[in-house]
């Protein structure tokens, strides 16, 4: 079947991969220069299969209102008067009671797991390098009362194998031994040491190499202007390049997914959440080798080989890529009050991407109301970590089989 994959993120690549392995006829239409240059390109890197949970939680509409002018707050809304913004964060703000955090995150998880044995499947097949890491994430508490309950909730899961280590700080400091200079800023860690991590961007562009192998053809600096339908059913698309017709079009655009979906009547409040990351070069000794959560500030610290990264952060600022320098002065800071010899701030690489967010931090995926038309998108804060069971999948739905994993939860149904 010839089929259109729409975007060459993580997600996009990914899809694309899978289909060619079922055997489809496969074109990439991306309109930057090449494959994983926006949201995918300089993320935290954390592949969270037993961890993975939405940024929603109870607690989460108190600290935004608390914190709402602060520069360096975790989560920030800038003021605006599109309503869009104010609608989606009104969703996500709903979200956060605890019955649907409970719900959502079991819709997650299973996507989750299914997505890390997919990429076990995948790295045996392909075995390319991408900076791939099985250390584990140690996730930190500065507060002793909630590192407390976060070790009493991990500890009483029902899945003994994912059930994590309790460590004191010493303990924590003996595992990662960079953590000794920051040891009074924390109360305690909960190591996963089944959770990985890898450069989102170096296998994205390995992969699109490995996809275009097996016959995958890409466009790139080819934008994609509209879809084409008609009777219920999408034929293809225009592009700046002409127009283009398939059997299957499958729609990865990330954020730019909601814009080209909206003359289809379809609505999804995929909304850009800004975040930031800096990567410096490490210091072979005061930089961690191991991944790390600093849960209450929101950030992600991720050593990939020879570099140290520091991510996180949400912004809600439209499609504004810019960078706030407070903020990137304040995530900086915190690094290296943590690791004062991790490496030269100095040489810090700044970076903002905008995730593809749903008010529910769940994807959406599968088929449409529209004949041929599938989407593969809203990833969020977590499309690294779900674009192999994604791509997968996809690949099953489009080649006509059932998907492996349960999508309740996970479909364009649930803004219909
Ligand atoms: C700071 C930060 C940290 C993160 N950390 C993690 C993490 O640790 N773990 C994790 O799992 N996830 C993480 N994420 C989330 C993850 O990076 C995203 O969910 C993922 O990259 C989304 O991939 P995507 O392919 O959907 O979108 P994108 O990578 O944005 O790809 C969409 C593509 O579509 C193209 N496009 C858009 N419009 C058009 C058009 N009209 N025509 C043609 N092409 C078009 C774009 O150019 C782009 O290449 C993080 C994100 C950020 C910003």
């Amino acid at each position: 079947m010839k089929v259109l994959v729409l975007g060459a993120g993580v997600v996009g690549v990914t899809a694309a991969y899978y289909l060619a392995r079922a055997g489809h006829d496969v074109t990439v239409l991306e309109r930057r220069e090449g494959p994983g240059l926006e949201a995918s390109y300089a993320n935290g890197g954390q592949l969270l299969g037993a961890t993975i949970h939405p940024w929603l939680a109870p607690d989460i509409p108190g600290l935004v209102l608390r914190n709402i002018a602060r520069a360096d707050a975790p989560y920030r809304v800038r003021f605006s008067p599109d309503p869009t913004r104010w609608l989606w964060g009104a969703c996500f703000l709903r979200n956060c009671t605890a019955a649907r955090v409970a719900r959502i995150t079991v819709d997650l998880r299973r996507l989750a797991v299914y997505s890390m044995a997919a990429l076990e499947n995948l790295r045996a097949t392909e075995p390319f390098d991408f900076d791939h890491s099985r250390r584990g994430v140690l996730r930190l508490y500065r507060s002793e009362e909630k590192f407390t309950r976060a070790a009493a909730a991990a500890l009483s899961g029902e899945d003994a194998a994912r059930r994590p280590d309790q460590l004191d700080m010493p303990a924590c400091a003996t595992l990662e031994p960079a953590l000794e200079t920051a040891r009074r800023h924390f109360a305690g860690g909960l190591h996963y040491h089944q959770e990985q991590t890898g450069d989102a961007y170096k296998f994205t562009a390995a992969l699109a190499a490995a996809a275009a192998r097996l016959g995958v053809s890409f466009r790139f600096g080819c934008t994609v202007e509209r879809l084409l339908h008609s009777g219920g059913e999408v034929s293809g698309v225009q592009t700046s390049q002409g127009e283009e017709n398939a059997e299957a079009v499958l729609l990865a655009l990330g954020c730019h997914s909601a814009r080209l979906l909206r003359p289809l009547g379809l609505r999804v409040p995929i909304y850009p959440v800004k975040g930031y990351a800096q990567t410096l070069p490490a210091n072979s000794t005061g930089a961690p080798k191991l991944a790390l959560q600093d849960v209450e500030r929101k950030l992600g610290i991720t050593p990939f080989g020879g570099r140290l990264r520091i991510a996180g952060t949400a912004e809600l600022d439209g499609f504004n890529k810019r960078a706030d320098p407070r903020r990137a002065a304040a995530m900086l800071d915190t690094l290296m009050k943590l690791f004062p010899d991790c490496g030269d701030p100095g040489s810090a690489e700044l970076w903002t991407g905008l995730r593809p967010m749903t008010p529910d931090c769940a994807p959406i995926l599968g088929a449409t109301p529209f004949d041929k038309l599938y989407l593969d998108t809203g990833h969020g804060s977590l499309g690294w970590t779900l674009a192999c069971g994604s791509g997968q999948v996809i690949a099953d739905i489009i080649s006509g089989r059932p998907p492996a994993v349960d999508l309740r939860g996970l479909t364009i149904d649930r803004f219909l």
